[in-house]
């Protein structure tokens, strides 16, 4: 998980800017619904919230000028979206109050309806950045959410609002288009929780904000499904929460951070991650069953397919933890090389070969000379900049075909296909002089010289077992270090 480093003030900022704000949003949110049971009037109630509505955008630019993180597109959008449902806000307290009513569908709608993929598109831009590299694993899994909470939506939400037979067709469609775009922000949120990045306090914040939305907007389809009234004030409280948070997160020192690229390309299978996804697979046969007891359509194509899409998708994690897991047990996790346990794999399989068609295979084991003392005067780091290098030279050096494996600490095992006794010594000294030829950057500029000796040997000269031809192999290596290292030997046993 990456930690956080709570970051110094940019130069001229109030440090507590962020939380100042939050007070101020919660004292003008109690005073919002105090003022109305103590007489104030009708509108101090729109001005307070119109005020907490109006002070988001202000906010985010605010944040955005004195933070100036490396990207502004992201709270750009934000802002953009912000601004639109402030005007929306704005508008439907110009209907309830001016024009004597509200009317569904209201020209406020359209506001609302254009704010949210501008919401979107801020959070998808923080997605990007965050994870350059696309993270499969963690689109697969908001997939995952992405199909259950679409299914509950559908079914619970959008299906009742866009059949109810008491409104018009605008309305229908416009009532079922909030569900969906409240969706479209759920799933871009998940993932931007399930991947990876710094979780950063804005970070938190702004995923606050836009649970506190969503909440709200849930609840709200739910309540005029079931044509509650009752609840909706209250639920004021959620919104204007979201808002406050969203500006909050905008204000916070981390804000610059919160799009800062992962050094990390897949997540861990945390349990939070795990509990999510269990969370999710479950929702389809559960909302199967809900729909069964409420004696409604329990829209069999529909759940089925759901399920099914569930299905393929978690085979389709499956089969990329697999690969992942194969992946890291045939890599060396310093220098990327092959693990030696890799390498005797295809050392087996490539001997087997060489005796059925007769053609020589080839092994050089590379041993760096003296390399204690590089650990010794350098620093563990030091040594493992050395052995990085290293491993990078003998792979670009080692020619097509070879199979290059870390052996063991310093040592490093290089399988040549089709390497007889003729080719075998110009391969190792070939190896030899990549790696002595030029210094290595040890630590900062300091440069150093790094030789290695090279025992080389093949089958079927050498050697006719595996086992065989990296004994030869070690002993033309011990040979060389005995006769005073940097040197390549080519074994001169006879198989
Ligand atoms: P020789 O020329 O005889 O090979 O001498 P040497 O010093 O290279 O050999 P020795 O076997 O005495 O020391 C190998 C050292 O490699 C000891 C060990 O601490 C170090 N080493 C092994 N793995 C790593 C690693 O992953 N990183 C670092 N930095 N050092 C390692
Ligand atoms: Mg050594
Ligand atoms: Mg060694």
């Amino acid at each position: 998980m990456a930690t956080y480093t709570w970051p110094r003030a940019a130069p001229g900022l109030r440090p507590r800017a962020w939380s100042g704000y939050l007070v101020a949003t919660v004292v003008a949110g109690v005073l919002y619904f105090a003022l109305p049971p103590l007489g104030a009037p009708e509108w101090s109630g729109a001005v307070l919230y119109l005020g907490i509505c109006a002070a988001t955008p202000i906010a985010i630019v605010a944040g955005t000028r004195r933070h100036r993180p490396a990207s502004r597109r992201g709270w750009r959008l934000l802002a953009a979206g912000q601004l639109l449902i402030t005007a929306a806000e704005a508008l439907t307290y110009v209907s309830e109050y001016l024009a004597g009513g509200f009317e569904e569908p209201d020209p406020s709608d359209v506001l609302y309806l254009s704010a949210y993929p501008l919401l979107a598109l801020a959070l998808l831009t923080f997605v990007r950045r965050r994870t350059p590299e696309w993270d499969l694993a963690s689109a697969l899994d908001a997939t995952i959410v992405a199909v259950a909470a679409g299914l509950a939506c559908w079914v619970f939400l959008v299906h009742p609002l866009a059949t109810d037979a008491d409104s018009s067709t605008v309305s229908r469609v416009i009532q079922g288009l909030y569900p969906m775009l409240d969706l479209v922000l759920l799933v871009i949120t998940v993932r931007m929780m399930l991947g990876t990045g710094v979780r950063t306090p804005a970070f938190g914040l702004l995923v606050g904000s836009v649970a506190m939305l969503l909440a709200a907007d849930g609840i709200w389809a739910t309540l005029s499904i079931l044509e509650v009234e009752t609840f909706v004030s209250p639920l004021d409280s959620l919104w204007m929460a979201s808002y406050a948070l969203m500006g909050a997160a905008a204000l916070h020192p981390s804000m610059r951070r919160l799009d800062e690229p992962s050094g990390v390309a897949t997540p861990d299978a945390s349990l939070g991650r795990l509990a999510i996804l269990g969370v999710a697979v479950l929702v389809a046969p559960g909302v199967q069953v809900v729909q069964d007891l409420r004696g409604e359509d329990v829209q069999t194509p529909l759940t089925a397919g759901a399920c099914a899409a569930m299905l393929l998708l978690v085979m389709a994690r499956m089969a990329g933890m697999v690969a992942a897991q194969r992946r890291a047990a045939i890599t060396d996790g310093l220098t990327g090389l092959h693990t030696r346990r890799y390498f005797e794999q295809c050392l087996a399989t490539e001997v087997h070969r060489a005796r059925r068609t007769g053609q020589p295979v080839g092994l050089l084991l590379v041993d760096v000379d003296h390399f204690k003392a590089v650990n010794d005067t350098y620093g563990h780091p030091g040594g493992d900049r050395v052995l990085i290098e290293v491993a990078r030279r003998l792979l670009t050096s080692s020619g097509e075909g070879a199979v290059v494996a870390r052996f063991g600490g310093e040592e490093f095992a290089l399988l040549l296909p089709h390497t007889g006794p003729d080719g075998l010594d110009t391969a190792a000294e070939r190896i030899r002089r990549a790696i002595g030829g030029t210094p290595i950057a040890v630590r900062g500029e300091t440069l150093i010289r790094v030789t290695v000796s090279v025992g080389a040997s093949c089958l079927p000269e050498h050697a006719d077992t595996p086992e065989t031809l990296v004994l030869t192999a070690d002993h033309a290596l011990y040979a060389a270090k005995d006769a005073g290292r940097n040197r390549a030997v080519v074994s001169t046993a006879a198989a």
